[in-house]
């Protein structure tokens, strides 16, 4: 305890003072270790107190760490250990090194690898030992890595390895892949947009390698390119053509001339029509009707294949063709031909049907220079042919423009009868009862008078607004018309009756009868105050269904009357079983009955036959005195005529009336 060596057993402690510091660290904290460098050798001391009675001293002891704790150690750890003291150095080291610089040298080494990056060989810590403050000893652990390396060289070839066959794996697959489906793919996305342009080939190269589905695919795409197209083409097909026939359609055919035109080469263009193709239709029916059609329609085609003519079908039984003209003079000779192959005998069901035709025709370059105007000429030439009953007509300068100015009238007078803005009026003529010696009745008749071009007569207006169409509209303005006035005389006490001209389609029209119903009842007016005049062409015209609406008629309690009777073809076998109650001879036989013999005959024989068929019978165009004896004493009912009075407006009828009754009391 005074600090004196009492005893040591190592050879190089000779004064305690060497061990003075020591031990004073030591007696500071007993029982921990400290690491002492001494003469080059490196130990551990603990200092351990000696206690006898009271405290003796300490004893001081000292492991050395040798060769052999080092060896230990090493295999402990794993690792390889140095110990160096600040001053003296290296102490002891597992390596191979004999001091500090060598073990600094053999530290900071390194070592080549095959990826040509060098490392190093060792990795070292250093560590402070528990030793005295003067005198500080470490310990370096160092771990030598060419053994990790070599592990994790190992781990990284492989992994390259891995990576690079992974690769290549990766490579054919997408290569296969794209064999077996991407470039297919692609093909199909092409296929689809060329069929996108109306492209429908198939691009397509089924090779070995596509799959089975990919294929079926492509072959899906193909069958489905192949049936678009086709589809196209029966649309374009049907577009262009008429599809009963398979002739070309009249947009197709307009197209067609205008071609020819643009090459200026001269052609024929030739209307046909089948006459009496409605009879073939409603007797034999429409499939024999479709049937003739298509066998004309086959002797067309042909004859274009022989002579590059072209042919189209306007709709219904009406066909145009186009024939090149070599010579001008041809033309004629070409439309007999071509009359002559329709004509042949079309033969179905065991049927031989003589077709009749009509034909007009149109020459380029004489009769037009574009294609609707020629196609318009050739079929009023074609409607002329068929107005006058020739089989062939050609075009006539200037009947284009009388064709227009037919249509620009009935334009006026749809617009007239819709505004009814006093263009148009009813007259009325005044009809003597001859039993009676009464003006009993009238008979309405329509006046047109058009602003710039004056009166315009019934005759012409009434034959236009037929072929039109506009005569069923135009006769239920006339009957409205009529039947106010009627009502109009009812109110001044003027009884009167009426006569009204009706037409064909008039009758045709379903809605007829229901239209005169509804009119007689809304004007108050008894259906036997109305007689309706039919001309006896008219009424010939459509026996079957007329026949129908004209018991109807009857029925209703109407009176109907055959007028211009005499120059229609019927035969009063006929007139019998048809339900009309008065015959109107035509004035043709009643203008000149004073001075014509024959016309006196034939006006007494119809009287007599109308009489005994219980016709009551109306003479018109009476214009004399003499005319009017002569009819009294054949018998006649009624007298209509200029003799008795012109047509006039309904304000002069009642004047007139008065003044005719004046005369008849001072007679
Ligand atoms: P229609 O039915 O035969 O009419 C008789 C025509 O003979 C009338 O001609 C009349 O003015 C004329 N007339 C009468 N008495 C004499 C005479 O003594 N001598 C001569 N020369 N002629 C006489 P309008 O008014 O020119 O009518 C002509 C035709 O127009 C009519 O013939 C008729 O078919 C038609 N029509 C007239 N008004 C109508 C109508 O409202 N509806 C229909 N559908 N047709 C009408
Ligand atoms: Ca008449
Ligand atoms: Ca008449």
């Amino acid at each position: 305890m005074d600090g004196q060596l009492f005893a040591s057993t190592g050879r190089r402690i000779s004064d305690a003072r060497e061990l003075a510091e020591a031990v004073q660290a030591l007696a500071q904290t007993p029982r921990s270790g400290r690491f002492i460098a001494h003469d080059g050798f490196l130990y551990r001391i603990v200092l351990q107190p000696l206690p006898a009675a009271g405290m003796l001293g300490y004893a001081l002891v000292g492991f050395a760490v040798d060769g052999a704790l080092v060896e230990e150690l090493t295999q402990l750890i794993s690792l390889d250990v140095s110990f160096l003291a600040n001053d003296q150095g290296l102490l002891i080291s597992s390596l191979d090194a004999a001091d500090s610089v060598a073990l600094n040298r053999l530290l900071s080494s390194e070592v080549d690898h095959l990826l040509l990056w060098s490392r190093p060989h060792y990795i070292s810590r250093n560590l402070d030992l528990p030793s005295l403050a003067a005198e500080p000893v470490t310990i370096t652990l160092t771990a030598s890595l060419p053994k990790i390396y070599a592990e994790f060289d190992r781990v990284l070839q492989l992994t390259l390895l891995w990576t690079v066959v992974t690769l290549i794996i990766g490579l054919l697959a997408a290569l296969m892949l794209s064999r077996t489906l991407i470039i297919p793919l692609q093909q199909l996305v092409w296929a689809a947009k060329k069929f996108a342009v109306g492209d429908y080939r198939s691009y397509f190269n089924t090779s070995s390698s596509t799959s089975a589905e990919v294929r079926d695919l492509q072959q899906a795409f193909a069958d489905m390119g192949r049936q678009i197209q086709a589809r196209e083409k029966q649309v374009s097909f049907q577009a262009r053509h008429d599809i009963l026939t398979e002739l070309y359609n009249r947009s197709t055919m307009l197209e067609a001339i205008a071609g020819q035109i643009h090459q200026q080469r001269p052609f024929l263009l030739i209307a046909s029509n089948i006459r009496e193709f409605k009879s073939i239709n409603d007797n034999l029916g429409p499939q024999i009707g479709d049937r003739c059609l298509r066998v004309i329609a086959q002797r067309l085609l042909q004859k274009s294949s022989n002579n590059g003519s072209l042919h189209a079908r306007l709709g219904g039984d009406e066909f145009i063709s186009l024939i090149p003209l070599l010579k001008p003079d041809d033309a004629e000779q070409t439309a007999q031909d071509l009359m002559a192959l329709m004509r042949q005998p079309v033969v179905v069901q065991e049927l031989s049907l003589k077709l009749r035709f009509c034909m007009g025709l149109c020459i380029f370059p004489e009769d037009g220079s574009d294609a609707k105007t020629l196609v318009r000429r050739t079929i009023i030439a074609l409607e002329n042919a068929r107005k006058q009953g020739v089989a062939l007509r050609t075009y006539q300068a200037g009947e284009d423009e009388a064709h227009l100015e037919r249509l620009a009238i009935v334009d006026s007078l749809n617009k007239a009868m819709h505004a009814d803005d006093g263009q148009l009026l009813m007259y009325y003529q005044p009809k003597l009862n001859l039993k009676t010696g009464r003006i009993d009745k009238v008979e309405s008749l329509i006046r047109w008078h058009r602003p710039d071009h004056g009166w315009m007569s019934p005759e012409v207006f009434i034959g236009l607004a037929e072929q039109a169409g506009l005569i069923v509209e135009l006769t239920q303005w006339v009957v409205r018309k009529v039947l106010g006035q009627l009502q109009a005389w009812d109110r001044q006490k003027v009884h009167m009756n009426a006569a009204i001209n009706i037409s064909a389609q008039d009758l045709l029209y379903p809605d007829f009868v229901p239209f005169l119903k509804k009119a007689v009842r809304a004007h108050h007016i008894s259906p036997s105050r109305v007689t309706l005049e039919l001309t006896e062409r008219d009424l010939m015209r459509d026996e079957q269904q007329g026949l129908l609406v004209l018991e109807r008629l009857q029925n209703l309690g109407f009176v109907l009357s055959v007028d211009d009777y005499g120059i229609g073809q019927s035969s009063l076998g006929k007139l019998k079983k048809l339900p009309v109650t008065e015959l109107k001879i035509d004035k043709s036989f009643i203008l000149k009955l004073d001075s014509s013999p024959t016309d006196q005959m034939i006006v007494q024989s119809t009287i007599t036959l109308g009489h005994n068929l219980n016709l009551s019978v109306v003479a018109e165009g009476v214009e004399n005195e003499q005319s009017l004896e002569l009819l009294r004493k054949m018998g006649v009912d009624h007298i209509q005529g200029y003799y008795l009075c012109r047509p006039i407006a309904p304000e002069s009828f009642t004047d007139w009336l008065a003044e005719h009754r004046d005369m008849d009391k001072q007679a």
